[in-house]
């Protein structure tokens, strides 16, 4: 077998037991990368001499002795996380030519884990979309099919591990963007609860709801980037002072008389009959396997999408206001004086997408305007979180698809918006009232991947990796891979 066809932690252990070198194992995946990257789009950054240079370092701790989780296992990072010295822009033409001098708290704790950073993966611009096209640099293709969108807005790092050019890539979700590429791509994606995974050095979109999440081919993966990743940190203000339990997966009990709610809302209007189907055979595995799976209903999930598209833009269009060509990446020419200058940079800067959400954000926060959007959205909110929580006493997990359709053709909701929005339907409500989600591989509709999306309380990301593992090891589909793309 390949090495790029290994899930994350068998690598992992086959470096421990030093089977084999870092830099066989870099190896592979850059010859892999530089096969296929053309063709999917996945990096917007790639220094293969840096990669190697980190490869021998960690070679170095493991001759020393050392055995930190990750050591020797490459992991790509969504273009808006900071690393330091390398460019980080977030798909946009604003921040080209940016590299931070400083590494954010998730990328210092993968070097500390031992982790070999492996570019920066391609993502919607500033992380606003559902399918990587807003990138300003390319679109990503999904492997599965490459007329089609891996989804977003974590596209690129979707993309390149089911492709098998990284084993673990960490990605941002705000409305769904770890989860919905991750369903699209057919590999697993979490968003961890609010507040677990520290933010600092996450390029805000909506401070209020991104959270940073790993991406993976099987559970146990992405748990073992999860336990790097997570934990309290000083820089984040909204960071939770809490432990992180260790994960422990135990396939044969973690479904046993669980109780799972299935909100009606999740399978209804909007829901391709398909993929309804696909979920609907995935409850009964769960039934199968001890679960109780009960319908329930959570009416609010209803006016998620509206709800988020006032508080997601507003928090965007202040977070964004730093963009002035002053102070990061780029500027436009001519002296047209300090507002002229702010004006055309912005204007050459920014792409459609975030120019719209920057004029609805300002709009929804204007005075006379405020109680009748932003408030209101808040309220709704609110109402949200306390159904969520309601719930989440009589369940110890909701469930339903990750996204309601699978992944579209390139340019096809170009002119949809709303559709492309309402493609966010399922996994915006998570965001929204703070929870814990993660979406894993549950079969296919119209030949493409299925994503089976679990929802727990917050800072249960052990008990959800656990269910969803108990899930994934009665099934086959994480073992699907991707048709080889044709020799170009
Ligand atoms: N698709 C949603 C949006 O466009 C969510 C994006 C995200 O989670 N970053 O805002």
């Amino acid at each position: 077998m390949n090495l790029w066809e290994l899930p994350a932690h068998r690598l992992a252990a086959m470096l421990q037991r030093r089977e084999v070198s870092v830099l066989e194992v870099a190896e592979a995946f850059l010859q892999r990368t530089e096969c296929l990257d053309e063709r999917l789009g996945t990096f917007t950054f790639l220094d293969p001499d840096e990669v190697r240079s980190q490869a021998v370092e960690a070679q170095r701790r493991l001759d020393a002795g050392e055995r930190p989780t990750l050591l020797g296992v490459p992991v790509a990072i969504k273009d808006n996380i900071c690393v330091k010295d390398e460019p980080t822009t977030c798909a946009s033409r604003i921040l080209s030519g940016y590299r931070p001098p400083y590494d954010a708290t998730v990328v210092e704790k993968l070097r500390a884990a031992g982790a070999v950073l492996f570019g920066k993966a391609n993502c919607d611009e500033f992380a606003m979309g559902s399918s990587t096209e807003s990138s300003a640099w390319q679109p990503t293709r999904n492997p599965w099919d490459l007329d089609r969108v891996p989804g977003g807005s974590s596209g690129g790092s979707a993309a390149a591990v089911a492709a098998g050019l990284v084993p673990l890539a960490l990605g941002s979700d705000t409305g769904g963007s770890v989860r919905q590429p991750a369903a699209m791509c057919g590999v697993v994606g979490l968003k961890p609860t609010y507040g677990r995974v520290s933010r600092y050095g996450l390029v805000a979109f909506s401070s209020s709801l991104d959270q940073i999440g790993p991406l993976a081919r099987e559970v146990q993966d992405a748990a073992m980037l999860f336990e790097a990743i997570a934990g309290y940190d000083r820089r984040d203000a909204t960071s939770v002072d809490t432990e992180v339990p260790r994960v422990t997966l135990d396939p044969d009990d973690a479904l046993r008389g669980r109780r799972i709610g299935l909100p009606s809302e999740f399978l209804g209007e909007g829901v391709d009959p398909a993929v309804a189907e696909v979920v609907r055979t995935a409850v009964s595995a769960l039934g199968d396997a001890g679960a109780i799976v009960e319908e329930t209903s959570v009416p609010s999930v209803q006016y998620g999408v509206e709800t988020y598209y006032i508080i997601a833009p507003a928090e965007a269009s202040s977070n964004l206001a730093r963009y002035d060509g002053i102070r990061y990446g780029h500027r436009a020419e001519g002296n047209a004086g300090h507002v002229g200058l702010v004006e055309q940079t912005r204007e050459e800067g920014f792409g459609p997408e975030v120019k719209r959400r920057i004029l609805l954000g300002t709009y929804a926060l204007s005075a006379g305007y405020y109680d009748a959007y932003y408030l209101k959205a808040q309220k709704v909110r609110t109402r949200m979180r306390h159904e969520f929580e309601e719930r989440l006493r009589t369940y110890d997990y909701l469930m339903g698809p990750t996204s309601p359709i699978v992944a579209f053709g390139i340019g096809e909701l170009q002119d949809d918006l709303l559709a492309m929005k309402m493609a966010d339907i399922l996994t915006i409500p998570a965001n929204l009232a703070g929870l814990a989600a993660i979406s894993v591989p549950c079969g296919f509709a119209h030949g493409l991947p299925v994503g089976l999306q679990f929802i727990s309380r917050p800072f249960d990301e052990a008990g959800l990796l656990r269910v969803a593992h108990a899930y994934e090891q009665r099934t086959e589909w994480h073992r699907l891979r991707p048709p080889e793309p044709a020799a170009a």
